[in-house]
């Protein structure tokens, strides 16, 4: 008979809403081992065409139902460098677990059924860090000790290629704009989701590796690449990501306490305001808080602002306004139940139209229309169309804008040989993902794409492979 899905033990959504700390447990030994029975060892295993990186998922599990947990890290560490970070953050519902045979075929998103890959990955990632094995893997061969490359933007992206090239033996600075390395791992995407220690090991294991970070300094700004090459650098990594927040384009939109998504995060993952005033940054709240918005960030900065409400005595509400349905929300599935859970409300099928204050200047509410889904749009969505005199309005003290990132044009803007497509985003003109400048790779966010943490990660091993046959090659950048 078939056994139960094993899903890993999570805090009670009562207690956790009064703190930043990890949601969900990770797997026991004894978990990990049911789990990894139920899996089926399939001759033509589907799970593996649904990972963006390719992970020989069935072997991972089949070195876990051995207790060879050791051997199950390493076989995921040859396609994906961060382990802990992706059984955390992937949204596998949508790739390895959709694709796996124990998925209904064809139905959206992964269902119960379907094995709790990342799950898995977390504990074998996990065990690692426990267990200090990342100090096991094979570094630096000898031979490029000469080359020096400047990796700019320290997200999944930067990391990854800062990770393969040190273990070539290639010296690598890896310059970030902010005063802590990240990317939207560090000031995106919430504690409770992703613990910065688990983020800290791996940046600390890359010191050890001989990875130098220089911190605060912005390429384009502070230095050009220009400057990098007379500094001595053979080539280059672009990891810029996609930090600028859209908004709505609507009337009110400047009233004071009304965020973008990324301000929000920023404000309270990376300067830490939820313990304002022993940290220096203020955020505010309100009892009405409305998030518009249907992605990760969205569900983000809603189950941040109801965790703020509670730590500063506030009962209140936060809503999400989503034009479309719960179907269509590209949040990953489990943070939609987490914050469900959590009593955030969720109102779909409505677009805001303006936002209103009252005579003090103050935001009071938000102007809304009630939408209908149309036909498919080009990312295959049904398309949210407005229903004709449907005008409502919902009470709010604070908003956050979260309906999507742009490209940050502060470096590409300062190399006009360096194309860029009308979005902003940075050409890519070969399979190793150089740019138009010679030596100069780019990927992540900043070259477009699903906008995942294992697509950066897998856009950064390639064009670590690039970057290194660029160097071999004795060609000289730009
Ligand atoms: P980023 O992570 O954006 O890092 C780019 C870095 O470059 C930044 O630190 C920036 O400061 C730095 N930088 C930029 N310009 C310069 C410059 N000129 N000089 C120096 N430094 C510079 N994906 C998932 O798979 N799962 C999730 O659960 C998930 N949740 C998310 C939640 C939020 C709130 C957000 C915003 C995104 C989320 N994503 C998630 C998407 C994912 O985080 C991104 O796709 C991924 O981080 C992109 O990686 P990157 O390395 O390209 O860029
Ligand atoms: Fe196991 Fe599912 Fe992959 Fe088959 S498809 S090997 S059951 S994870």
């Amino acid at each position: 008979m078939m056994q139960e899905p094993v899903r890993p033990l999570e805090r009670g959504a009562s207690e956790r809403i009064k703190d930043f700390e990890e949601v969900v447990f990770k797997y026991s030994e004894e978990e990990a081992l049911r789990e990894a029975n139920r899996c089926l060892q399939c001759k033509d295993p589907l799970c593996i065409k649904g990972c963006p990186v390719g992970i020989d998922i069935k072997k991972f599990i089949r070195h876990i139902r051995e207790k060879d947990y050791r051997g199950a890290y390493f076989e995921i560490r040859k396609k994906n460098n961060f382990p802990s970070i992706c059984g955390r953050v992937c949204p596998a519902e949508y790739q390895c677990r959709k694709t796996c045979v124990l998925n209904s075929q064809g139905a959206p998103f992964a269902s119960e059924k379907s094995i709790n890959i990342h799950f898995l990955e977390r504990f074998a990632g996990d065990y690692a860090m426990l267990n200090n094995l990342s100090s096991g893997i094979p570094e630096t061969r000898p031979g490029s000790k000469s080359f020096k490359v400047a990796v700019v933007g320290s997200g999944p992206a930067g990391l990854s290629v800062a990770g393969e090239l040190a273990r070539e033996g290639i010296k690598t600075v890896v310059f970030e704009a902010l005063h802590k390395a990240g990317g939207v791992l560090r000031y995106g995407i919430p504690p409770f989701r992703l613990p910065g220690e688990v983020l800290d090991y791996e940046i600390n294991y890359l010191k050890q590796m001989g990875v130098e970070f220089v911190l605060n300094c912005i390429i384009g700004k502070t230095k050009s690449l220009q400057d990098l090459k007379k500094e001595g650098f053979s080539a280059f990594f672009l990891g810029l990501g996609a930090g600028v927040p859209s908004f709505l384009g609507i009337k009110g939109e400047n009233l004071p306490n009304v965020y973008s998504a990324n301000e929000f995060l920023t404000r309270v993952n990376l300067m830490s305001a939820y313990r304002f005033p022993e940290y220096h940054t203020p955020v505010n709240i309100a009892e009405k808080v409305v998030v518009v918005g249907g992605g990760n960030t969205a569900v983000d900065a809603a189950r941040v602002a109801l965790r703020l409400q509670r730590l500063r005595g506030l009962k209140g509400r936060v809503s999400i306004l989503y034009r479309r349905t719960e179907k269509e929300m590209p949040a990953r599935r489990l943070e939609i139940e987490h914050a469900k859970e959590e009593g955030i409300e969720f109102k779909f099928l409505v677009q805001p139209e303006e936002l209103l204050a009252d005579s003090g200047n103050r935001l009071e509410k938000i102007k809304c229309l009630r939408c209908r889904l149309g036909e498919p749009d080009s990312s295959g969505r049904r398309r949210p169309v407005v229903i004709e005199n449907s005008a409502f309005s919902i009470e709010c003290g604070l908003a956050i804008i979260a309906i999507g990132l742009g490209a940050n044009r502060v470096l590409t803007s300062s190399e006009p040989a360096l194309e860029t497509n009308r979005r902003g985003e940075i050409t890519i003109k070969d399979n190793f993902l150089q740019s138009s400048l010679r030596g100069v790779f780019a990927g992540g966010d900043i070259v477009g794409g699903e906008g995942t943490v294992i697509e950066a990660m897998s856009m950064g091993k390639t064009a670590a492979a690039g970057i290194t046959r660029f160097l071999k090659s004795g060609s000289l950048p730009f």
